[in-house]
């Protein structure tokens, strides 16, 4: 091409011509302004940390070196978790910028053609989009009408299409259920591609895989400190054999985990039990607010091992959509899940807040 200005249109046909077929279908991932909501959209934390805590954290982070690259193993946030979240020394730990770096890392080292990642659906949304990021086909097994996992669609769809990778998010998200951990098991002996359990949400449930790691060599344990309070520092991690995370942590870009977040993580995690006091709160919210619905005329309120709840609105007279945009107008930001699947028709998630912040909601949503 010559160095000329292009007009529009021709800048147009290029980019039309040279961008991948299956990126230019994708919509990018939408993420609403939130300027003065009351955020219960995200799965993020209410709490911000006490201010004592504050403090001793800014006086941390004035002694890091941002002139400096930071430490590309980042050895000491890794000792910090592996003590925290109590991971055997037997297994590796790899971090990733979020856990959605991580399955991303995991997507490229196991791309090719005709490959094949497998999840159910409705399921976390970056599983099916950074399949077709890397250029791997992506097979959606529908969940049951009551979210619980149709184990014999999904054995089959395995046979199929023999996925090479297969992700599991316990609990799941958007739906908030564990799937049952029989199921889970004849899965992951019935493929031979690597399974990826996701406990993004390991803090709200009484549910922890790390065990499934001595029991099966093709799966591997992804979590997060996101839900816990650092969504923030974009922190995510994998657990798994060294044979697996050795291959991965040659994808992995070298700086991945920048030094304010390498020391802000490592503060906080030496205050670990502060946060899983909120998480402690959160979930006794959880089981508050879900209580309170119940006793609401139209919605249907399913089961929550999470720091979210769906909910399904059965009202004659509005839809769930009216709902997400009265509250929008009335300042709270909550997400609104009919139209993205089938399965979620009516179906509205809302993130678990502070006790006032939710009660908010809960007077909001009576009114309607
Ligand atoms: C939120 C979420 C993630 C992403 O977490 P980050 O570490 O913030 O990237 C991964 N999996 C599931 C199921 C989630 O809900």
């Amino acid at each position: 091409m010559d160095d000329k200005l292009t007009s529009p249109s021709e800048l147009l046909a290029t980019v039309d011509q040279l961008i991948r077929p299956e990126i230019k279908a994708l919509s990018a991932y939408h993420v609403p302004p939130a300027d003065n909501m009351l955020k219960l959209d995200a799965m993020e934390n209410p709490f911000n940390w006490p201010g004592r805590l504050q403090a001793e954290w800014f006086e941390a982070l004035k002694n890091v070196s941002v002139n400096r690259y930071p430490d590309p193993a980042a050895q000491s946030v890794k000792d910090k978790l592996r003590q925290v979240m109590e991971v055997d020394d037997r297994f590796d730990i790899m971090l990733g910028n979020g856990s959605d770096e991580i399955i991303q890392i995991i997507a490229m080292a196991l791309a090719g053609t005709g490959r094949v990642v497998m999840a159910p659906e409705p399921s976390f949304v970056m599983y099916a989009m950074i399949a077709k990021f890397v250029g791997m086909e992506y097979v959606g097994v529908p969940l049951k009408e009551d979210f619980t996992l149709d184990l014999t669609a999904f054995l089959t769809a395995i046979e199929i299409h023999q996925p090479s990778l297969v992700f599991l998010a316990q609990p799941n998200n958007p739906t908030g259920n564990l799937f049952e951990a029989d199921d889970v098991r004849k899965i992951i002996e019935s493929t031979s591609g690597l399974v990826v359990l996701d406990e993004a949400y390991m803090a709200f449930t009484d549910s922890d895989l790390l065990p499934m790691l001595e029991a099966y060599s093709n799966v591997v344990v992804m979590r997060t400190v996101s839900k816990v309070g650092l969504a923030g520092l974009r922190l995510g991690m994998l657990v798994g054999e060294h044979a697996w995370l050795n291959e991965f942590d040659k994808i992995r870009l070298p700086y991945n985990i920048n030094v304010l977040t390498q020391a802000s993580a490592e503060f906080a995690l030496t205050h670990y039990d502060d946060l899983l006091e909120q998480t402690k709160l959160i979930r006794n919210e959880r089981n508050r607010v879900s209580s309170a619905l119940e006793q609401f005329e139209g919605f249907t309120v399913f089961p929550s091992e999470a720091n979210f709840l769906l909910v399904r609105v059965t009202m004659a007279n509005i839809g769930a959509r009216d709902i997400f945009e009265k509250l929008k107008a009335e300042g709270i930001l909550i997400k609104c899940l009919d139209g993205g699947h089938p399965l979620l028709k009516g179906c509205l998630r809302l993130t678990i807040g502070a006790p006032a912040e939710n009660d908010r909601l809960l007077s909001a949503l009576k009114a309607y």
